[in-house]
């Protein structure tokens, strides 16, 4: 029997493969958008992490014509209002510099968070997803969370983005030096995924 292929809305091979180990035993493989010359450009103008999610999984699979699954992540600060939030990736990005890399983010929040004390660094992380039929119907969608703190040194080189800050408190570890095997399992991004399979299954069943 030929393995149903699915699409992650994503240019980021870790994520998918990540993916690819949940579905593998259901028989459902897993490409994302690297897998691709030809792409849209999807613009994350959502005001929240399911817009953007929604936003990804309906104009990739109406581009590609295949089940797509749209995600959004990234991380919320509670003594900073919640940022950077669907800024994530963005944080310290400016006019003159429209590409902040991981390492000028954690520069920045390290400085936002300078004059806070540990117990008021509490932090989550949010992944939102959202899985579109082939013609980009939006059919289920998900958001779970991955709680946490902010250090006040960067701790372990493992991840990316703001993981070498990020502390589960119940492991004594950031995500940066926890093992992978540890984040792979509690993550914000596999709790959501786990919950999504249900619905991928029946829709690939549905073809
Ligand atoms: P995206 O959903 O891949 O676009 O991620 C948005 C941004 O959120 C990333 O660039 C990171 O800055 C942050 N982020 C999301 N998930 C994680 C994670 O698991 N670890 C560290 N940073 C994350």
């Amino acid at each position: 029997m030929s393995q149903t292929k699915i699409l992650l809305g994503t240019n980021n091979r870790k994520k998918g493969m990540e993916l690819s180990e949940l579905l593998f035993p259901f028989g459902i493989g897993v490409c994302t958008l690297s897998d691709f010359a030809d792409k849209p450009e999807v613009i994350e103008d959502g005001v929240t992490f399911i817009e953007n999610a929604r936003k990804k999984a309906i104009e990739h699979a109406r581009f590609f014509g295949m089940i797509t699954i749209g995600e959004d992540s990234g991380l919320s600060v509670d003594a900073i209002g919640g940022e950077p939030g669907i800024y994530s990736a963005r944080f310290a990005a400016n006019a003159d510099n429209l590409n902040a890399t991981d390492e000028a983010n954690n520069k920045l929040l390290l400085e936002r968070l300078t004059l806070v004390p540990l117990e008021n660094r509490t932090a989550f992380y949010t992944c939102a997803a959202a899985v579109s039929d082939s013609s980009g119907k939006i059919v289920g969608e998900a958001e779970q969370y991955c709680y946490g703190r902010i250090l006040f040194e960067l701790i372990g080189k493992g991840g990316f983005g703001y993981d070498p800050l990020f502390e589960i408190v119940e492991y004594h570890k950031t995500f940066g030096s926890l093992c992978p095997a540890v984040k792979k399992t509690i993550s914000h991004r596999a709790r959501t995924m786990r919950k999504l399979i249900p619905i991928i299954i029946s829709l690939v069943n549905l073809k």
